[in-house]
Parts: C-alpha cells; sequence; structure tokens
C-alpha cells in the first residue's frame, strides 16, 4: 500500500479540517482553495487514480459520487457546483490518492484551463 499526505490526513497524522466522514469515505476542505468553497472526497482505500481503479472498486466509485452529493447538500451548494476528478499527469493530478473536487459558491467557466 503506498502512502499519501491524503493517507496522513485519514489517520488524523496531519490536520485537516473534515466535513463528513463515513466507513468508507472521507471530505476535508482544500487547503488551496479554488472557490468559495472547495471540498475533496476521497475514499479510505489508497487508489492513486481513477484509471487505476479496478472492477472491485466499482461499488466504492458510486459511493464516493454520492458522498459527493451528500457533500454538497450539506455545504448548503443549492444553485450547483462543478465535481471534479484531476487523473494522472496530463489531468492535473498532484495527490497520487484518488479524490473527488466539489467546488461551489461562484460561477463556473468552461472550458476549464
Ligand atoms: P489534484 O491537483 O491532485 O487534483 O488536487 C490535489 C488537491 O489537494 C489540491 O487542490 C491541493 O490544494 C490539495 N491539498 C494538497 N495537500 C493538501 C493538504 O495537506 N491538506 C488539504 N486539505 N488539501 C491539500
Amino acid at each position: 500500500m503506498h502512502d499519501t499526505i491524503f493517507g496522513k490526513i485519514i489517520r488524523r497524522e496531519i490536520p485537516a479540517d473534515i466535513v463528513y466522514e463515513d466507513d468508507l469515505t472521507l471530505a476535508f476542505k482544500d487547503i488551496n482553495p479554488q472557490a468559495p468553497t472547495h471540498i475533496l472526497v476521497i475514499p479510505k482505500k489508497p487508489i492513486r487514480c481513477l484509471s487505476e481503479a479496478t472492477t472491485a472498486d466499482r461499488d466504492l466509485l458510486g459511493h464516493l459520487l454520492f458522498t459527493v452529493k451528500t457533500v454538497a447538500e450539506q455545504a448548503g451548494l443549492k444553485n450547483g457546483y462543478r465535481v471534479v476528478i484531476n487523473n494522472g499527469a496530463d489531468g492535473g493530478q498532484t495527490v497520487d490518492h484518488i479524490h473527488l473536487h466539489i467546488l461551489g459558491d461562484r460561477q463556473m467557466r468552461w472550458p476549464p484551463g
């Protein structure tokens, strides 16, 4: 099993502003927010990235997406929000533990940078 900064957050070895937790997932505020609300949703299982998920992870991936919905509701994002998964180098992924960004409380633009 590889480890990352997110593994340390899961184990409470470094602090994070945790907003949601269940048996499979954790959600916490991004340390460098790109929107007034910027929350990361991660699985406790350290999958490196979406492209390394296996068929054994299918239910977990669905659970992660449903957790995004739950956390966004809890955050009061009634007017919409963006969900982002950066995958691998070209995707701009910087932490090798799969995570879903929830960005809200501002108008998003398209295309993204
Ligand atoms: P990525 O670029 O891999 O899609 O997103 C990684 C995100 O993790 C970035 O938005 C970055 O600000 C956030 N991040 C990196 N290190 C930490 C940390 O130690 N704590 C928190 N809360 N967020 C972090």
